[in-house]
């Protein structure tokens, strides 16, 4: 059985056409299948009973299951799908005044280990596959439902959740076209954001084959402290992530690239990172995304104070940079950035992931 919620709109394409039938068939099927969230075949009443029947014997519609569903204070939601063998990975809504932004996740896990993220801390699972991915959308969608004017109130996707999603980039890709298509999600490729640790060469392949918003988890202003904070940065050193976010520009539907900083006590937020930092990206049209450190049971670190946060902006900001500071929302629910924990069972660090698992329940 083919899931066609694996297929991006060519595949799917392809697919019809390998069974003799017209694109126009597999126009209708996406906006179906998209557009309107529907999984049921026989509901799909503008195409042909034959076809329908041809369709029922041979895919299925088939997203991730969701098996929680929490509310925060500030209006943030998470959403925890089941991703099979006892994997589970998150999904955030986030609400704003003039935008409503889901957090995607793309892997179970994440194998780059970044000292600072509770993701990095379970080890690597698996990759999602296209469903997964699109899958989050699609049900986030459905659960929210239409605003007053019937319109969807998910207008930007960041693929910021659970793991690295330039490490998973056939399939990150396919989800990403299939957000841009205007029969399916029709986001416009300014408020569709990748985020990544900085995967050099695959952000060159991301420029060529899918250009979307970037964002880079910066997190220092020098090698030596980006190699202990995001041990990649060990194989992609710093200049040669900085001339790629300037090949990236070159193609880019936004004319900056969003680094984005978590501040950790004493670690990265001194007055002089802000003005090394400056040095650093001098040559990259950019903005700053500073975000407090979210702690979760194990980790070292501390969050930088919120005076400390402002005049380390105010430093960037003398400069011309323009920067914000993220809210830290949904911390009573544990969907912060970087909180996303899941309860993926660990194959590698199986004794460290029962230790925060336990801490979890206590809270
Ligand atoms: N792997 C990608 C995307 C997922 S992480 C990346 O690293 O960019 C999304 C963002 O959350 C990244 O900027 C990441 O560095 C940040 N983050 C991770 N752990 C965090 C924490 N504990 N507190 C605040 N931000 C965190
Ligand atoms: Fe992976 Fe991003 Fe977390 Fe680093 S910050 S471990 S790349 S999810």
């Amino acid at each position: 059985m083919q899931n066609l919620l694996d297929l991006d709109p060519a595949q799917l394409t392809a697919w019809f056409a390998a069974r003799g039938e017209k694109p126009f068939r597999a126009t209708q099927v996406l906006r179906w299948i998209h557009r309107f969230g529907e999984a049921d075949f026989d509901a799909m009443t503008d195409i042909a009973k034959s076809l329908r029947e041809k369709l029922k014997a041979e895919a299925v519609v088939v997203p991730p299951a969701i098996v929680s569903d929490k509310l925060s204070d500030d209006g943030t939601r998470k959403f925890l799908f089941d991703v099979g063998n006892g994997n589970a990975v998150e999904t955030v809504f986030i609400p704003e005044d003039d935008r409503g932004t889901l957090c995607v996740s793309t892997q179970a896990g994440c194998a780059l280990d970044c000292s600072f993220c509770s993701t990095g801390k379970q080890g690597f699972n698996r990759n999602l596959t296209v469903a997964e991915i699109i899958g989050q959308l699609w049900q986030v969608n459905k659960a929210l439902g239409r605003d007053p004017k019937g319109e969807r109130i998910i207008s930007n996707v960041v693929l910021m959740g659970m793991g690295e999603p330039l490490a998973n980039f056939e399939n990150a890709v396919a989800a990403l076209k299939l957000m841009l298509d205007d029969n399916c999600y029709g986001l416009s490729r300014r408020r569709v954001t990748v985020s990544t640790s900085g995967l050099v060469p695959v952000m060159d392949r991301l420029r060529d084959e899918c250009p979307v918003a970037l964002a880079v988890s910066l997190h220092a202003p020098n090698d030596i402290l980006r190699d202990e904070l995001v041990p990649i940065n060990q194989k992609y050193p710093l200049s040669e992530l900085m001339a790629a976010c300037r090949r990236y520009l070159e193609k880019a539907p936004r004319d900056f690239v969003t680094f984005e900083y978590v501040m950790l006590d004493g670690v990265n937020d001194h007055d002089y990172d802000a003005r090394e930092l400056l040095s650093l990206t001098r040559h990259v049209p950019c903005k700053f995304n500073l975000i407090p450190f979210n702690p979760f049971p194990g980790s070292p670190y501390r969050r930088s104070r919120p005076e400390r946060i402002r005049r380390f902006a105010d430093i960037l900001m003398g400069a011309g940079i323009v920067t914000t500071t993220r809210k830290t929302r949904g911390d009573d629910i544990d969907a912060a950035c970087g909180q996303l924990a899941g309860q993926v069972l660990d194959k590698t660090r199986r004794t460290g992931r029962r230790t925060i698992m336990l801490e979890e329940d206590k809270s």
